[in-house]
This record gives C-alpha cells, sequence and structure tokens, in this order.
C-alpha cells in the first residue's frame, strides 16, 4: 500500500545510506566489521560523512553476531538429511564473544559519529541448516518474538539507543517476523533488494527478499486491521555495482535512492560486492558530489528512520505532507 506524498513538499527525491553487517569484529579476530573503529571500515563511513554534511547514515547492527563464514565450510556434513538442518554447517564464534555489551569502546564510537542512526540486523546473524545467514528463515512468530526480545535486550544492556525498525538478514523475512516486529514496537522493515529491476515510478521488487513491492518508495505492508498496526518497508535499490544513472532515474520518477553498503569485504574468500572499502568509498564520493550538484536542495538527504517518524507523525495529525 503506497504512501502519497510521503516527501516533503519542497524536495523532489529522497537519499538514504544504510550499511549492513556491523558487529565488534576487528581485524585481529576472523575479518574486521567495525571493530577497528576509525581505523576499520567505518573510518570509509567517517570521512563520507565529513566530506558530505547533509549525508546520513544508518548502521545495522547485530547484537551478538557468531557467524564466521557465510557459506557451508562443513560439507559432509551438509550431505546428511534431518541432521544438517540442526547443527551449524559453518564455523560459529561462541556465544557472546560478540555481544554488543561486552565491547563499550566500539559501542561508544558508534555513539560518537555525527548524522548516523543505528538499527536492528538480527540477533547471531546465523542459522543451523545450509542458508546460513537467513536467520529468521522459517522462524515461526513464537520463535521470533524470543530472537527479537533478547536481541533488544542487548542493544538496551548496551547502552546502544536503536531506530525502531530492522533489515533482517540475508534478506530473510516472513509475515511471523512482521507481526513479532510490530508487537515489540518497531515501525519499519529493510527486507529487500533489488538492484536489477528497471527504474519506473510503479516498478515493483523482483531480486531478494518481498516480491512485488514498492521498488523506489517507502510503503506499507499490512493493512492496519490485520496486524494491529503498520509497518513501513523499504527496498534497497542501489549499490557499488550500479551507474549514477540509476541514482539519476530514482530522483527523476521521485523516488528514495535507498543505497546499501556491507562493511564486510572479504569473509573468508566471500567477496561481497557493496562490501566497504577505498574503491566503494571513491564511488560513493562521487556519486554524493554528483546528485548534490545536480540537485542541490531539491533532495532529502535522510533515514529510514526519519521517514517512518515523518509517515507516522503525518498519519496521527492529518498533515498534508512530511515537513
Ligand atoms: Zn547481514
Amino acid at each position: 500500500m503506497e504512501i502519497p506524498q510521503w516527501l516533503p513538499a519542497e524536495k523532489q527525491a529522497a537519499i538514504c545510506f544504510t550499511i549492513d553487517d556491523i558487529h565488534p569484529g576487528k581485524s585481529s579476530d576472523a575479518y574486521e566489521a567495525g571493530g577497528d573503529l576509525e581505523k576499520g571500515a567505518l573510518g570509509h563511513i567517517q570521512w563520507l560523512l565529513e566530506r558530505h554534511p547533509q549525508l546520513r547514515a544508518t548502521f545495522f547492527v547485530t547484537a551478538d553476531w557468531r557467524e564466521l563464514a557465510p557459506h557451508v565450510t562443513r560439507p559432509l556434513l551438509a550431505q546428511i538429511p534431518i541432521l544438517r538442518d540442526s547443527v551449524y554447517l559453518t564455523k560459529v564464534r561462541p556465544l557472546g564473544e560478540m555481544r554488543l555489551s561486552r565491547h563499550p569502546e566500539f559501542v561508544a564510537y558508534l555513539k560518537s559519529l555525527p548524522r548516523t542512526d543505528v538499527s536492528l540486523h538480527g540477533l547471531h546473524h546465523i542459522r543451523k541448516g545450509k542458508q546460513i545467514p537467513m536467520e529468521f528463515l522459517g522462524k515461526d512468530r513464537a520463535e521470533c518474538d524470543v530472537m527479537l526480545s533478547e536481541m533488544i535486550s542487548i542493544f538496551r544492556e548496551a547502552g546502544l539507543p536503536f531506530s525502531p525498525g530492522m533489515c533482517p538478514p540475508a534478506w530473510a523475512y516472513n509475515d511471523d517476523l512482521g507481526s513479532a516486529m510490530l508487537a515489540q514496537g518497531l515501525q519499519f522493515v529493510a527486507p529487500t533488494r533489488d538492484i536489477r529491476t528497471p527504474i519506473a515510478s510503479g516498478a515493483v521488487t523482483a531480486m531478494s527478499g518481498v516480491q512485488g513491492v514498492s521498488l523506489i518508495h517507502p510503503e506499507w505492508l499490512y493493512p492496519e486491521s490485520l496486524q494491529g498496526g503498520q509497518l513501513l518497508h523499504f527496498s534497497s535499490n542501489f549499490q557499488a555495482t550500479s551507474p549514477i544513472e540509476r541514482a539519476f532515474e530514482i530522483i527523476e520518477n521521485n523516488g528514495l535512492v535507498a543505497i546499501k553498503a556491507h562493511i564486510i569485504k572479504n569473509t573468508y574468500g566471500h567477496i561481497m560486492l557493496d562490501g566497504m572499502d577505498d574503491l566503494y568509498r571513491n564511488y560513493l564520493d562521487l556519486v554524493f558530489t554528483e546528485l548534490d550538484r545536480r540537485y542541490g536542495n531539491r533532495l532529502w538527504w535522510t533515514s529510514m528512520a526519519e521517514i517512518t517518524a515523518c509517515v507516522n507523525e503525518r498519519r496521527t495529525s492529518e498533515l498534508p505532507v512530511c515537513v
């Protein structure tokens, strides 16, 4: 269900920048995922924030990261039916090692960055069976309730404030997760990525995550009566491999350019195309500079949390547009 006029009156289009998989892993661990603070991959984000004072960033952070490799590293076990679905088929970190509350310097650094908000990205970012990062795949409402409660309690224990939304790991989303999110008071979800479907105002998603929702506009996932609330859905539609023309097209169609990055570039040889490195940082620097030059104040540099707050405010106050 699309939202008419979700943009402020004077704005032509919006820009969001979100980064997944952030957790306290250091380069002295298996791989770096933010734990080296400004000396690591988060330093690239800090650099972009300093160069682009209009830019905002959202960090999707995992409460207690346990995944070591996103692919199967125990191939013999993976061949045994039934058993393979009840064990981890990859290397796993011990429970609690990356629990946010055990890494106060990391938490303090996240809180110190300007124009940055933190949101949820799973409890452990791992699942038993073959689809390793798809933490919520096949989970029912009761299981989602338990996982979300634990995730949120870890953020609170760590003293890390978070915006009321989540990007479920590896685009694994279902209605049980959605209703569990609503029950926890969460308000937005970013479970979808489509960097292939051509841009048009009415284009719908057909790649990873939810299918058939708007590619370039936020929209409500559920009619209010059905789920006891509404969850605002966002599709990521731009990444390192996207040509800048895709951003122009989204803007010309009054949409949201939702740019995705992953904080980890190389996980045991698994290369993320949108992993944050010098090359992607420099490309984004160019993209942001050019968008600002072309469109100036007509762009709303915002976050999913801010759009959600604005749309909800408008709903209750019956304002004609976001302000
Ligand atoms: Zn992830």
